[in-house]
């Protein structure tokens, strides 16, 4: 049986067109499942009894079973789902005042090898599919019908693993997201966070979703030392993606940077960071680390924060300081995975020590 949430509307009418059957009846499951949210093929009223029974018989509409949904004090809450091989997948649901974001995932562990980063660590396990991404936000929408809180408005790529790196399930992911007879996501409510791995950031166009690319540096030494992948895309190589990107008069893309203690938080970094970016269309996250016993960084002072903060602001960017979300049920990336790793170390495939301090915050 095939999952329905990795097909777009066009492996859907291929099916159903070989099955001999209306191919318009693609859209209206897409209606039913993304639009309507109903998940139960008997229910689908307008389409015939006898095809309902083909369809419930051909394709799946299992949600991913939730091992955890930990809340947080700030409102967010932290979900491990259970992946039929038991692998765990991790998404974020982060409530804000006029909207609701879900930080989802796109492997399980990541090869990037970031060193401030907890799925980094754990090393790659393997790619999720798209019915695996697709399902996170399926998954959480069921999850909050049964809550006060609003729908998911909006969904950030940033979770466990790097997109780019799974780009052929993360387009397809995109596609369904987007369809208008389905979810009908805006890409400007899609926000695709990757170091810059600039293969895959080529195949995207303007409208593919809004891009973020984790900086962390304004020199390639410091961002090589944090990012191994920066010796294959450098800093150089990344502004010169960003300068040729062809975006709409609205298009800006956005730059992440994990403010870690005396790395790359000095006054001196802001001003290389500011001369880097002064002649781009962008918007700066400053994000402050989180210091994790599963890495060797620390938290920057906040004064520091706000010094860097306001010469970025001085010089006329677009600021804004990202405070990481759900510190205390591990709202970064990898943390309940890293945990149950910790609870079963025959799947482990890096030594780790034992946590003791509050988790860290990833791109
Ligand atoms: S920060 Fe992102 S790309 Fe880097 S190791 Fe972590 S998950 Fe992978």
């Amino acid at each position: 049986m095939e999952n329905f949430f990795g097909l777009t509307l066009s492996n859907l009418e291929a099916q159903i067109g070989a099955l001999g059957k209306e191919k318009y009846r693609a859209r209206q499951l897409f209606r039913w499942v993304y639009n309507l949210g109903n998940l139960d093929f008997s229910e689908m009223t307008n389409i015939p009894k006898g095809l309902r029974t083909i369809f419930g018989e051909m394709f799946s509409l299992k949600t991913l079973p939730i091992s955890q949904a930990l809340s947080s004090r700030d409102g967010s809450i932290k979900f491990a789902f259970v992946a039929d091989d038991g692998q765990i997948i991790e998404s974020v649901l982060m409530p804000e005042k006029k909207r609701t974001t879900l930080c989802v995932s796109t492997q399980i562990g990541c090869r990037m090898g970031c060193r401030f980063c907890v799925t980094g660590k754990m090393g790659f396990r393997r790619n999720l599919n798209a019915a695996e991404i697709v399902g996170q936000l399926i998954t959480v929408r069921e999850h909050l019908k049964k809550t006060e809180k609003g729908p998911v408005t909006n969904i950030v790529f940033m979770g466990m693993g790097e997109p780019m790196d799974n780009i052929d399930n993360v387009m397809t992911a995109l596609d369904i997201l987007k369809d208008p007879g389905g979810l009908d996501l805006s890409y400007r409510k899609i926000t695709l966070s990757s170091v810059g791995l600039l293969d895959g950031l080529r195949a995207l166009d303007s409208k593919s979703a809004v891009i973020a690319i984790s900086l962390n540096a304004a020199d390639d030494a410091t961002r090589s030392m944090l990012m191994p992948i920066n010796r294959l895309y450098s800093i150089g190589k990344i502004m010169e993606f960003v300068r040729d990107f062809k975006g709409t008069k609205r298009t800006r893309i956005t730059f992440e940077y994990i403010l870690i203690k005396g790395v790359n938080d000095s006054l001196d970094d802001a001003k290389k960071l500011a001369d880097l970016l002064k002649d781009i269309k962008c918007k700066i996250n400053l994000i402050p680390y989180n210091a994790s016993s599963y890495t060797e960084f620390e938290t920057p002072e906040r004064a520091q924060v706000d010094r860097f903060h306001k010469h970025l602001i001085d010089r006329y960017f677009t600021t804004i300081i990202r405070d990481s979300r759900g510190q205390d049920v591990c709202g970064a990336c990898g943390q309940l995975g890293m945990g149950y790793l910790e609870s079963a170390p025959d799947k482990g495939d890096t030594p780790r020590k034992k946590r003791t301090t509050s988790p860290e915050v990833t791109s």
